[in-house]
């Protein structure tokens, strides 16, 4: 806790001290004091004078060429005031044949300080840029988007969030490069990946994944959502008639893509397995012909339960429940267990209880799938029908605290 406001009041601190206004309040109560100085100690005169320098440098280095030259203009009209209204200073005949090179030291600093400093600040702000961005596009590089990936996979699971990845790639590309050329190319990269951000939403992330290949973040989206932004694209897409100042005048290209749609967490718990799964259907809509979005349909955050956690089956006929010799994984929408008797009903009603939870939920479950794995054992995979979106919530946060 001490700690915390430790660096909390350390913070501060540097944020006032690196603040402009008091870079500003420096410079002038600096300029201040050297006038008083140079007022009261008239002995000083010349060499004080120079002091002017170190603050027209601070403040060609801190607000860049303007204020260097401010600077310079303000330290150039004190000098010929002080100069102007002591008649009788000793110095004042040695002040004033140094008057031109002492003007031009004033304003030579503050013009190079001011512009080293501007110079190095634009480097430092490409440098930024082109670290987080492509440069031919404008969206954010391969590390970044899956650097943000991984973000967007956190907090979904703080909150209790889905959301999607599209991973799209543009339809017979290098024909356009080798029919039009690269530059050509170039310039359809850039209008694809317009026409994507224009109809994506300020929460949503594009980053260029590889050549012209793209991969979207939607936050908050399932898979649904992601096939109406990508129907939004693909008219768009179709409507713009790309050009470029590399082509002949009225010479136009349309571009087509291909798509493919995964959500955490119906998919995918991590970020790997989420592109990897984007991945695989992306490869299978250009199987099948390009020019069209598939989704992934494979569930997989399915995870072996943990200590705790009770199942029961009920609602038999018979009305026994269902014997479970061991939970094999379970997710918030489904489980897979061994059982030694064969389920001949297709829905039957499910009990879960959670560790610290007093509720013990009911609904109502479905057999997806079963297989006999001996003479007395058999797998059976059942999907929960209407599970209730609380439970579910609670069972999504279950499942994915003891994944992490
Ligand atoms: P597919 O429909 O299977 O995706 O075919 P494709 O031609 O789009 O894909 P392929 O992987 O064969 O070719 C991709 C091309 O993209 C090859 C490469 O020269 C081009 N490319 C990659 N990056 C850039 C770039 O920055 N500018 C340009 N002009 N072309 C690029
Ligand atoms: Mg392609
Ligand atoms: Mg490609």
């Amino acid at each position: 806790m001490k700690r915390g406001k430790f660096v909390s009041i350390q913070e501060k601190l540097s944020g006032v001290i690196f603040s402009n206004y008091f870079r500003l309040g420096l410079i002038i109560s600096g300029f201040i004091c050297l006038m008083v100085l140079r007022q009261t100690s008239k002995t000083f005169g010349v060499s004080l004078g120079y002091v002017y320098i170190v603050l027209i440098s601070l403040a060609g280095i801190w607000f860049g060429l303007k204020g260097g030259v401010i600077s310079a203009a303000f330290a150039v009209a004190i000098f010929l005031i002080e100069v102007e209204i002591h008649p009788s200073w000793p110095a004042r005949d040695m002040v004033l044949r140094g008057t031109a090179f002492r003007l031009i030291v004033y304003f030579l600093s503050g013009l190079i300080l001011g512009y080293v400093s501007e110079l190095q600040n634009k480097l430092s702000q490409e440098i930024r840029y082109l670290a987080y961005h492509d440069k031919l596009t404008g969206c954010v590089n391969y590390t970044w988007i899956v650097e943000f990936l991984e973000k967007e996979i956190a907090r979904s699971r703080r909150f209790i969030k889905e959301f999607s990845i599209i991973l799209i790639d543009i339809d017979h590309f290098k024909a356009i490069n080798d029919t039009y050329g690269h530059l050509v190319g170039n310039d359809a990269l850039v209008a694809f990946a317009g026409v994507i951000k224009a109809n994506l939403r300020n929460m949503d992330i594009i980053g260029r994944y590889g050549g012209e290949e793209f991969l979207i973040i939607l936050p908050e989206l399932g898979s649904n959502g992601a096939l109406e932004v990508l129907e939004r694209i693909r008219v768009k897409l179709a409507e713009a008639r790309i050009t470029s100042r590399h082509l002949k005048e009225g010479i136009g290209i349309s571009l087509q893509f291909s798509a493919g749609v995964a959500s955490f967490p119906y998919n995918a718990n991590n970020a790997n397995d989420l592109i990897k799964l984007a991945d695989d259907v992306l490869y299978q809509a250009k199987q099948k012909g390009r020019d069209r979005v598939l989704v992934e349909l494979r569930r997989c955050v399915r995870l072996k339960p943990q200590k705790g956690l009770r199942v029961e089956m009920a609602g038999l006929p018979d009305k026994e429940k269902l014997k479970i010799i061991r939970v094999e994984n379970i997710s918030e929408r489904g489980m897979s267990f061994l059982s030694p008797h064969d389920i001949l009903d297709k829905e039957f009603l499910c009990r879960i209880s959670l560790p610290g939870e007093e509720f013990t939920p009911e609904f109502i479950c479905r057999v997806a799938h079963k297989s006999r794995l001996d003479r007395a054992v058999y797998r059976i995979g059942i999907y929960f029908v209407d599970i209730p979106a609380y439970v579910r919530a609670t069972l999504f946060h279950f499942i994915h605290q003891i994944e992490s």
